[in-house]
């Protein structure tokens, strides 16, 4: 494991956090569901794990890591006491390029006082199933030689405990055979592919016949530790006794070929498959007596070579063909004689042993809990039933059942996750386009608030001194005779002084930080009466459209009637020829709204940009100071509003005309 990972499981596999990318291909594989998805993390039930070591097999990131047994096994050496290593009959296949002297050799180099082969044990275990099925006792059986079927048996086929074949697998036969030739000090260490192994050799039942079990990868670390070269080992014999046909035991149906059992089609006594999918549904079969078989010889895996400590590269066959080849080899130099005494030698060897029953099985959810779960992952008929398997479960219901034992999460449904993910993403648009808009009003606001405060301060001190320009002008005007030839030139210079009062009352207005003066008024009429007070050119007519169904809000009397009047001057500005405007006031319960609508010439789309920017104007020198629409648009945010505009400015494309649409909250 890496610096700072961290690890989740309590079982005997455990998760690296950092690894674990959520594929939930561990889920898929595992056999048992035997895997809990937590907050994204795969995390390994111990109780419910029959150890077939798929999950390891699979993670193609390495995430599973198995609990290490090598520190106990080097104890063991270090101990002073002779310590066995018996290798299971897979060795050929996982070192297929190594003579098995040099194995013997190095695992004699690292401290083994016995190296023997388990294929004598397979050969002591295929007799017992030879008798078994001789004895005929009117029982049917499960076989027993693979540990995680063991394991499956107990924890998820519990009723089934009492059709295991009662006999002991081939590793504890050939520990039960070496401690009675050398006594109870003698410890053992099985070396193998399996992982189930490691938790038989725990197995209460076995009462500690095993003291290590150490996965071929394992072996090869700790000869790196020790640096021992397996390839310069010196040369040596497994120690006795012997195996013989035993040594088929890892291919599939081996136990048969050892036992002289053979899968007949015709009297189906005898059925043997293996393999994740085929264990599961055969076992199911057996229990069901669909399969009448008298015994099942079913292995977890495809064969031990298949195992998931096997570190060798080689395909199926390959590793099969170096099993066979290495078999019949020793059986050639076989001393057949020696093989049947020691087989005679323990013909009395008590090979029994018990199971018990560790029902891991999960009550099943009613059908309403499970059609809640259905809905929270977004299935509400048949059709939303995608049964994708990317989960790792095969079919949405059983995914919503693990949810329901807790064993897995909504979130792992990718189809649902990818449909909430694209609904985040519009909400986040959504909301993306929200916030630019308003980041789009801050900057004019705050374009404006300076604009006004540069305009204020102008208007403030210019204020003054044209009162006086005013006032004198005035003066003088009263004074001089209209026949003079002054005359004319006063009235142009008094008419332009009142220009500017307007022009820096303007700018006044525009500048001054206005309080909303909120009082509730009758906004249909507040237009009527704003509409008499304006001088309309006389080819324009001004309708008002109430749409109205509650006329009544707090507004600023003042300021709305001077928002009117801005809005329908220009739009009376923009028909030089005449036409109509029409005033459209709506509401909704929380806001009222005003439109202005003209068919004058419309604005273009670029100068919609700049309409509420302050002094812009397209009106000829002396007619507009471009503050109209800026003042406007400060009333209505200073009402909390809204301001928007629709124009149409091209002949070509239809009608010309502009709607101001003005939107305020009804109340505060
Ligand atoms: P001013 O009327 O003094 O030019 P405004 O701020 O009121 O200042 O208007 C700015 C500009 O917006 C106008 O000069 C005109 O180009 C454009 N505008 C405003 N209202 C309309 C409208 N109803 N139709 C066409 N153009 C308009």
């Amino acid at each position: 494991m890496g610096r700072g990972e961290g690890q989740v499981g309590s079982s005997f596999i455990t998760t690296v956090t950092e690894r674990c990318r959520m594929c939930y291909t561990c889920v898929r594989e595992c056999p048992v569901k035997a895997i809990r998805i937590t907050d994204g993390q795969a995390k390994v039930i111990g109780e419910r794990c029959i150890a077939c070591g798929n999950c390891v097999r699979i993670c193609s990131q390495n995430a599973k890591l198995l609990r290490s047994t090598m520190d106990e096994v080097w104890t063991l050496l270090r101990s002073g006491q002779p310590v066995a290593a018996c290798v299971a009959p897979s060795f050929p296949a996982e070192f297929a390029d190594l003579r098995y002297e040099k194995l013997v050799g190095a695992l004699r180099e690292l401290g083994f006082a016995q190296v023997v082969e388990v294929s004598f044990g397979a050969d002591l275990v295929a007799r017992e199933y030879a008798r078994l099925f001789e004895q005929d006792d009117g029982r049917r059986y499960i076989s027993t030689t693979c540990p995680a079927i063991v394991r499956y048996v107990e924890r998820h086929s519990p009723e089934l405990v009492g059709s295991l074949a009662p006999i002991v697998s081939p590793m504890v036969a050939m520990s039960r055979a070496l401690r009675k030739i050398h006594g109870d000090d003698l410890r053992i260490v099985f070396i193998g592919p399996c992982v189930a192994k490691k938790l038989e050799a725990t197995d209460p039942e076995l009462g500690g016949e095993i003291d290590g079990v150490l996965m071929f990868p394992e072996l090869r670390q700790m000869w790196n530790e020790a640096g021992v070269d397996v390839e310069r080992a010196t040369p040596s014999e497994f120690d006795p006794p012997h195996g013989g046909v035993g040594g088929l035991f890892p291919v599939s149906r081996g136990i048969l070929q050892a036992a002289n059992l053979h899968e007949d089609l015709m009297t189906g006594e005898v059925v043997a498959t293996g393999g994740r999918n085929h264990m599961v549904e055969a076992i199911k079969e057996f229990g069901s007596g669909d399969l009448g078989a008298r015994l099942l010889e079913v292995l977890c895996c495809d064969g031990c070579i298949s195992g998931p400590g096997m570190s060798s590269q080689l395909t199926l066959f390959h590793r099969r063909r170096h099993v066979r080849t290495y078999v019949v080899d020793r059986m050639e130099h076989l001393d057949r004689e020696r093989w049947a005494a020691d087989m005679e030698r323990f013909d009395s060897l008590d090979l029994h042993r018990e199971y018990q029953a560790h029902d891991q099985r999960m009550a099943t959810p009613a059908p309403g809990e499970l059609e809640h779960i259905m809905h929270r992952m977004g299935k509400y008929k048949p059709s939303d039933e995608l049964n994708c398997g990317a989960c790792g479960y095969e079919t949405c219901l059983e995914h919503a059942s693990a949810i329901h034992m807790n064993l897995a999460e909504c979130e792992m449904c990718l189809p649902n996750t990818i449909d909430q993910l694209r609904l985040a993403i519009k909400e986040v648009e959504a909301s993306h386009g929200q916030l630019a808009e308003t980041q789009e009003a801050l900057v004019h606001s705050e374009k404006l608030a300076s604009m006004g405060q540069l305009a204020a301060g102008i208007a403030h001190e210019v204020n003054n001194p044209l009162g006086v320009v005013l006032m004198y002008s005035h003066l003088m005007l009263n004074e001089c005779e209209r026949s003079s030839a002054m005359h004319e030139d006063l009235v142009m210079i008094a008419e332009q002084a009142d220009r500017c009062k307007r022009i820096v009352s303007g700018l006044l207005h525009f500048a001054r930080q206005n309080k909303v003066d909120r009082a509730s008024h009758d906004l249909p009429k507040l237009v009527e009466h704003a509409l008499r007070t304006m001088a309309v050119p006389e080819n324009v007519v001004v309708t008002i459209d109430d749409r109205m169904a509650d006329p009544i809000a707090d507004i600023d009397r003042d300021q709305i009637i001077q928002v009117l009047t801005n809005l329908v001057s220009n739009a009376a500005g923009a028909m030089p020829d005449g036409g109509t405007i029409t005033i459209r006031t709506s509401d909704e319960a929380d806001r009222v709204r005003f439109a202005v609508q003209d068919a004058g010439t419309g604005i273009t789309p670029e100068n919609l940009k700049k309409i509420f920017d302050p002094f812009f104007t397209t009106k000829p020198m002396g007619m507009g100071t471009g503050l109209g629409l800026a003042v406007t648009y400060g009333i209505v945010k200073m009402h909390s509003g809204d301001i928007q505009v629709e124009s149409q400015a091209d002949p070509a494309c239809g009608p010309t005309g502009t709607t101001f649409t003005v939107t305020l909250p009804r109340r505060e």
